[in-house]
């Protein structure tokens, strides 16, 4: 191999070591405790601006209802769902792969142009950690380097008294947000129910919440930044799902490089804006160096960004050393596009967007199927008339029971249901068949179209048209020969 290719490519193996190891970890496999520096500057207002309205968004949507109903129901124990309002089952299986199929696409094609904005700024886990968590630890055990004093301090009064104080304000908001979580999935009156009847009498709902609340309380007060980092599969993601025209939070090298220690005396010839000051490593909630490259640890939290903003306007250099950048519009100068990439997701995008609202447009509320009984052809009954038998399957997709009466349309005869009357249950699926006989004199063809009506209390709502099957009329002339 050429000397010069191989020297710059021991240069790049040695600059990307960082990467064989998580910034959270040791070398002999312990976990690195965090303690980043309190963040401030405009991206952490504004965060916390949009933390607090999408935390009142979810501490309120469960109150939210429509018709009685619950505005959003996650229910996965009994596969019933309810979205802005409208009640979704087992029946609309389609519609949720579909939907499923489109929110993958549209995360791919998301991260592929933004990077990883919404781990910054919608994540729940950052949103309560950053926003929650992290501040409650600010007020009661003050910023980082009081936090590490803190911690290799003795324990005296003061020490227990702020530790144990912390771990039950933690618990608290972990019952909280289990509770929050739960009302998503047993919907919030049942939840009212399981607080306020006897506990005796909801014990599988107690120890859910329990086990929640004990989930929460370990991701938040102990696992913390690595459920992004070893456990969030969207995180794990980002190699495979950034490209260098995506927009990460990123450290302009170009203009950073060769950093220096700051000196007021010396000018900025001959060296990059960086001053080695080592404050956007000192707020990182993860841990890491944001000046080494983008990494799978940095989830976006914007606090390098504010850090070396600050430290910019104090040395007089322009801000935005770390900014929301791509490493081309770093590294080439050039402007932002819409690459081919994302132009190929958008367009996938569309179309099952598209397919989606199409079949979201056409879902009724009962879906209603009615065929001839497979085998059978007709039946020749007394009275000189003609029977077919028919199956019948129906699907009640409201939140509603109804009382379902089957009428023939615009012919003359008999419908009969097999069995008793209809009633069908909110979400609820019914089998049945139904004898339909007409007179034989009426039926010219083989094959009759015929409607049947499908009513709710007299009020139609729907119409199926099938046929009906009748022996072969005999012609004149087979009615001489007999
Ligand atoms: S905060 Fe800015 S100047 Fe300071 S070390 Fe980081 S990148 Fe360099
Ligand atoms: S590198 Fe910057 S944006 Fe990324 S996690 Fe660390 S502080 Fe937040």
């Amino acid at each position: 191999m050429n000397e010069d290719i191989l020297e710059k490519q021991l240069y790049d193996d040695e600059a990307e070591t960082f990467r064989n190891q998580l910034a959270t970890v040791t070398d002999d496999g312990k976990r690195k405790w965090v303690y980043p520096k309190k963040p401030s500057g405009k991206f952490h207002r504004a965060r916390i601006i949009v933390s607090a309205i999408l935390l009142l968004i979810l501490i309120l949507t469960p109150f939210l209802k429509v018709n009685g109903h619950p505005f959003m129901l996650f229910d996965f124990l009994n596969r019933k769902f309810i979205l802005f309002g409208i009640l979704f089952g087992p029946h609309d299986f389609h519609l949720l792969v579909i939907a499923m199929i489109s929110l993958i696409v549209f995360v791919i094609l998301f991260t592929a142009v933004f990077g990883r904005i919404f781990c910054g700024w919608a994540c729940p886990q950052t949103i309560f950690m950053e926003m929650v968590f992290r501040k409650i630890e600010y007020w009661i055990e003050g910023d980082s380097k009081d936090q590490r004093k803190l911690k290799s301090a003795p324990w005296t009064g003061t020490k227990f008294f702020k530790k144990f104080t912390k771990q039950i304000i933690f618990f608290g908001i972990a019952f909280i947000i289990s509770n929050i979580f739960l009302s998503y999935i047993i919907g919030i009156d049942e939840l009212i129910k399981i607080i306020t009847d006897p506990p005796s009498e909801h014990l599988q709902g107690l120890f859910a919440i329990t086990v929640f609340s004990g989930i929460f309380y370990f991701v938040f007060s102990n696992f913390r930044e690595q459920a992004c980092t070893i456990v969030c599969p969207y995180g794990r993601l980002q190699g495979v799902l950034l490209d260098r025209d995506s927009i990460v939070i990123a450290y302009d090298n170009i203009r950073g490089e060769p950093r220096k220690k700051f000196k007021k005396d010396e000018g900025w010839e001959n060296r990059g804006d960086c001053i080695e000051c080592y404050q956007c490593v000192e707020v990182c909630p993860t841990g890491i160096d944001i000046r080494n490259g983008s990494q799978l640890e940095c989830v976006n939290c914007t606090a390098c960004i504010d850090a070396c903003d600050d430290i910019m306007d104090k040395i007089k250099r322009p801000r935005g050393l770390i900014r929301y950048a791509s490493i081309n519009s770093i590294e080439k100068k050039t402007k932002w596009k819409f690459t081919t990439r994302a132009i190929g997701y958008s367009a996938l995008l569309t179309v099952l967007l598209t397919v989606f609202v199409i079949l979201l447009a056409n879902r009724t509320d009962f879906s209603v199927t009615v065929l001839r009984t497979p085998g059978l052809l007709y039946q020749e009954q007394p009275n000189d008339m003609v029977s077919n038998l028919y199956d019948l399957n129906m699907v009640n997709k409201t939140f509603n029971k109804i009382a379902i009466t089957l009428k023939l349309e615009d012919v003359e005869g008999e419908l009969k249901l097999v069995g008793n009357k209809i009633v069908m249950q909110p979400q609820g699926n019914i089998d049945s068949k139904f004898l339909v006989l007409l007179p034989k004199d009426e039926l010219t063809t083989m094959n009759t179209p015929i409607d049947i009506g499908i009513y709710n209390e007299e009020k139609l709502i729907k119409k199926i048209s099938t046929s009906f099957l009748a022996p072969m009329k005999k012609t004149v002339d087979e009615d001489e020969e007999d």
